[in-house]
């Protein structure tokens, strides 16, 4: 039953991610709500079979049913990251609901700051209204740890960003996570995010990465997933 329930969740997820990609692409440009994806080269509306997520992908081997051309093997791992961070979300619930729409939020936010290093704020709206919500409600319950876990991190963070280490949209998501999960939670999520980065790094720089610029909030998004998992 677990298992099934992980399954669909996890369908689901890729679903969203999915849709998180075609929203990232066309975000001002065009609709994005009905309009079907489309193929980058030949410019041919996928049709539903098209669309379904990963199984599509694998059945047509990564190409495009018409004009054969490679369709990018970033979208299936969007898809797969989605797809993982949504397994243990109860949707049948007020508290899953909320957390699906923070998720789906911040992971749109991951892709377009890893396709054009920067975001439209307003993708950020929903994670930020839920984070305040939550915020208020559980602010008089804060206990002494929490102040430890959050202050410290916090100040860093800040520290980076005054000297432009550090983008203040990976503050903001840092200041997102502390109030809608809890500060520790935040804290393990960057935490994870820069061993993920560092790792990517050294596999795929070795040693002259020196004065690279890279977008992190990809990587906070895998450390979000892999919180969501272990919690
Ligand atoms: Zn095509």
């Amino acid at each position: 039953m677990k298992f099934l329930f992980s399954l669909t969740n996890f369908f689901i997820g890729c679903c969203l991610a999915s849709h998180a990609a075609v929203i990232s692409d066309r975000f001002e440009k065009e609709d994005f709500i009905f309009k079907r994806s489309k193929c980058d080269y030949c410019g041919y509306e996928l049709s539903l079979l098209d669309e379904i997520p990963i199984i599509s992908h694998l059945l047509l081997k990564g190409k495009c049913r018409y004009c054969h051309s490679p369709i990018p093997i970033k979208l299936l791992i969007i898809e797969i990251i989605g797809g993982l961070a949504y397994i243990n979300i109860s949707f049948n619930q007020k508290s899953g609901i909320a957390d699906a729409i923070l998720i789906f939020s911040l992971l749109l936010v991951a892709i377009c700051d890893y396709e054009e290093m920067e975001f439209n704020l307003a993708m950020l709206v929903p994670a930020i209204y839920l984070a305040l919500i939550t915020e208020i409600n559980r602010f008089p319950s804060y206990r002494i740890a929490d102040y430890i876990e959050f202050v410290p991190i916090l100040i860093l963070l800040t520290y980076y960003v005054l000297n432009k280490k550090l983008g203040s949209g990976d503050l903001f998501i840092y200041l997102i996570l502390a109030f809608y999960f809890k500060p520790q939670f935040a804290d393990l999520t960057f935490l994870s995010a820069s061993i993920f980065l560092i790792i990517h790094f050294l596999l795929e720089y070795k040693d002259n990465f020196k004065g690279k610029e890279v977008a992190f909030i990809p990587y906070i998004f895998i450390g979000l997933t892999l919180q969501l998992l272990i919690h």
